[in-house]
């Protein structure tokens, strides 16, 4: 029996972060009460012209930079014809022929290497709302520039498609080009799948699900679309190239729209914008202030020798890495770094009490941290309490151990009359310890902790306990 193997290919589209709107001075921004934010260029009004916005094509450029893509030198834009309730104008101006980028190629962690065909400027549309009483559209949306970036069908499976499109979403936040917040919406992909004998070139016909805006969502519905296409081939059937929808609570794909169905855009150039050159020496200007990129970032964590999860959790955020790098500069141990930024920082992050982005106090003191950890002049337990001060307040470590009153105590002889106190009102503890019950051993250090504020290596607190257990 043959074998089949996936073929997958992603259009995603990206909303990008600008003051304003892609063709009016409209502003471009989530959450505001519906239909404050538009004017007669985005509703399409009668004699109404757009006008490009410039930050929205440099924001497309640096992408398709960051993709290794060609940029063009000429561009230009085209109407999309098609009638939804979404879409005032009617048409969605976009790029046909003439994209702002082509031919580039991104690394995907598991996924290997992905051919880009195009990355291309364009608007969103409105947002339909379905209510109670029926639908309402909320213009504010409408005009928004979005990119969009499609990839060759190179992708093999859902999770590498799943791989891909994270990789895209962290580029995009690494460019600072949007929020890419998924829950809003700003970054949304539509997934085209087919399956064919394994080893042939063959493509057969292809179904698109359109306009998933979660990652689990795109993954589920491509497993589903391989079983159901494996299922069709097997019994002999045929595929019938169609647009089906994902209906994530029952967990199928459904058909949306038969190839006969399909819509004609009649594409045609956009009549109100003049094709538009690019300049190469202002393409070479915004190659060299684009940002160090997610797989660089990997490659240089990793020849850190950081583990792989430590390298997944800082290489995803901007924050993280520059906090790391920060760390190191001030003469921080990587691995140490490390520990402290996927460990006590991110959990403090978790719970809002903590941002990489803006953080309470600078990096640099973690590297002196790390440092006086290393010198002795801190012990373990006391450097997380020196940490969880900083996040609350800011400050420095010096002024830190200094307020804690957190200084080491290295005298034995001061150590020694610190855990005779805790073994003298512990007895209980002592006597198991004495009949050769190790586990308390951790209660009795814990004890010292308490007791000293976490002034006293643990090491030596279980020596010093052993010791005077042990007469
Ligand atoms: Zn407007
Ligand atoms: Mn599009």
């Amino acid at each position: 029996m043959s074998d089949f193997e996936t073929v997958i290919g992603l259009e995603v589209h990206i909303e990008l972060q600008t003051e304003s709107k892609m063709f009016c001075s409209c502003a471009n921004r989530f959450g505001d009460p519906p239909n404050t934010n538009i004017c007669p260029v985005c509703l399409g009004l009668p004699g109404a012209l757009p006008r490009p916005n410039a930050a929205g094509i440099d924001a497309a450029i640096r992408m398709a930079l960051a993709l290794g893509c060609r940029v063009a030198k000429r561009s230009k834009f085209d109407r999309k014809n098609y009638f939804y309730p979404d879409l005032p104008k009617g048409y969605q101006i976009s790029q046909l022929d003439e994209p702002i980028g082509a031919d580039g190629q991104v690394e995907v962690p598991l996924g290997g290497s992905v051919r880009i065909l195009r990355v291309q400027l364009e608007e969103d549309a409105g947002k339909l709302q379905h209510e109670a009483q029926g639908a309402v559209v909320d213009f504010n949306r409408a005009g928004v520039p979005l990119l969009e970036i499609v990839s060759a069908p190179d992708l093999r499976s859902p999770q590498e498609a799943r791989a891909y499109w994270e990789e895209i979403r962290r580029i995009a936040l690494a460019l600072g080009i949007s929020d890419a917040r998924m829950e809003e919406g700003s970054v949304r992909a539509d997934a085209n799948i087919s399956l064919r004998i394994a080893g042939s070139e063959e493509l057969n016909p292809r179904v698109e699900i359109k306009n998933m805006n979660s990652f689990r969502f795109l993954e589920r519905a491509l497993a589903y679309e391989t079983e159901r296409q494996t299922g069709i081939y097997r019994q002999g059937g045929r595929v019938e190239q169609e647009t089906r929808g994902w209906d994530d609570p029952r967990g199928v794909t459904f058909s949306q729209r038969s190839k006969e169905e399909a819509e004609d855009y009649r594409y045609f150039p956009e009549p109100d914008l003049l094709p538009f050159a690019i300049d190469p020496g202002h393409v070479e200007e915004l190659r060299a202030s684009l940002p160090e990129l997610p797989a660089r970032r990997r490659q240089r964590l990793v020849a850190l020798g950081l583990q792989e999860e430590q390298v997944r959790l800082i290489a995803e955020s901007g924050g993280r890495t520059a906090f790391f790098d920060g760390a190191m500069a001030a003469g921080g141990d990587p691995g140490e770094a490390a520990k402290w930024i996927c460990g006590d920082l991110a959990r403090l992050e978790n719970d809002g009490r903590f941002d990489f982005g803006q953080p309470a106090f600078p990096a640099a003191e973690l590297g002196e941290l790390l440092g006086a950890v290393a010198k002795g002049e801190l012990t373990g337990p006391g450097s997380k309490q020196v940490v969880q001060l900083l996040a609350r307040r800011g400050g420095t470590v010096a002024s830190a151990i200094a307020e804690l009153g957190l200084g080491k105590i290295d005298d034995l002889e001061a150590v020694r009359a610190e855990v005779r106190q805790v073994l003298a009102e512990q007895p209980k503890a002592v006597a198991d310890l004495a009949a050769g019950k190790q586990q308390v051993m951790g209660f009795l250090v814990g004890q010292v902790m308490r007791r000293t504020r976490g002034r006293v290596a643990p090491d030596v607190a279980s020596r010093l306990i052993t010791e005077e257990v042990g007469q």
